[in-house]
């Protein structure tokens, strides 16, 4: 069986996150997102997620020995056996470093890069207008996908907020970090020929749909 080990690449905002979950149902493989286990992390007060915390309000990247660590634990669970998809990492040329260190250690390669394309305009409109769960991390967005209560998790019941990082004055500063450390890891994936373009326009009712043909 073709085991799918995949990687998430695009602006902040873009759809990686909603894209990497209905890869994760398709395929029955994981999503490790390293965005949700650094706020986990920084809810729970743990070591990391204290110096963590700073980092994250301001938009700026999260020091990599912190990722690189939470990463290389949660590749060692069983789960990972059946595939994997990377959501938000990694995020610089170091991670990219770590994680290729991590593979050959377990015998593996990635299959995809899955790239997310979107103007920078969209991404500002579409993150002022997002509402997270602070406790399981449901995404909506009051014109898309509102929730069925006004400012409540459909799920699990929680206040819904608007994360400090999706205010405009951050999300612009967040675009600005993607372009100068994160983008040009493309360039480095695309020579291994493994760069997948995904149009981050489509509306969420066409993603299956899509998704499962690029991917077969
Ligand atoms: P995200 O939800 O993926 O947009 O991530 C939110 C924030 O978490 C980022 O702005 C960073 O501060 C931090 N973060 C998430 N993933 C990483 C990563 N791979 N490297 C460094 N910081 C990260």
């Amino acid at each position: 069986m073709f085991l799918m080990r995949i990687v998430m690449m695009g602006p902040p905002g873009s759809g990686k996150g909603t894209r990497a979950h209905i890869i994760s149902e398709l395929y029955g493989i994981p999503v490790i997102t390293t965005g949700d286990m650094l706020r986990g992390a920084v809810r729970e007060k743990t070591e990391y997620g204290i110096e963590a915390k700073a980092y994250m309000d301001r938009g700026d990247l999260v020091p990599d020995s912190i990722v690189n660590g939470i990463v290389m634990d949660r590749m060692g669970k069983p789960d990972v056996e059946k595939g994997f998809i990377l959501d938000g990492y990694p995020r610089s040329v170091n991670q990219a470093d770590a994680l290729d260190g991590i593979l050959k250690k377990m015998g593996i390669e990635l299959t995809h890069v899955l790239s997310v394309v979107l103007s920078d305009k969209v991404i500002i409109e579409r993150l002022s207008k997002r509402r997270s769960c602070p406790v399981c991390n449901e995404i909506y967005h009051l014109i898309s996908k509102p929730p069925k209560k006004e400012e409540v998790c459909d799920k699990c019941g929680a206040r819904l907020i608007l994360r400090k990082d999706d205010k405009e004055t951050v999300v612009r500063y967040r675009l600005l970090v993607y372009k100068e450390t994160t983008h040009q890891l493309l360039e480095r994936y695309e020579k291994l020929g493994l760069v997948v373009e995904t149009d981050g326009k489509i509306p969420l009712d066409g993603l299956r749909v899509h998704l499962k043909e690029l991917l077969g």
